[in-house]
């Protein structure tokens, strides 16, 4: 899942402080890996990290 650094800052430098809240990297993964959005929580696909949302 490693070796594509490019796409980490695309995503930032697009929108900002925007994608940043939308696409949030995961803190174990690190930033090449991204959690997925769901109704009030933030999960890492990868490793399971999940992160709710107050
Ligand atoms: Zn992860």
């Amino acid at each position: 899942m490693r070796g594509k650094p490019v796409q980490v800052y695309k995503l930032y430098s697009v929108e900002g402080s925007v994608v940043k809240r939308l696409r949030k990297p995961c803190p174990k993964c690190g930033n090449g890996t991204f959690l997925a959005q769901h109704k009030n929580r933030l999960t890492c696909g990868k490793c399971g990290y999940t992160e709710y949302l107050s």
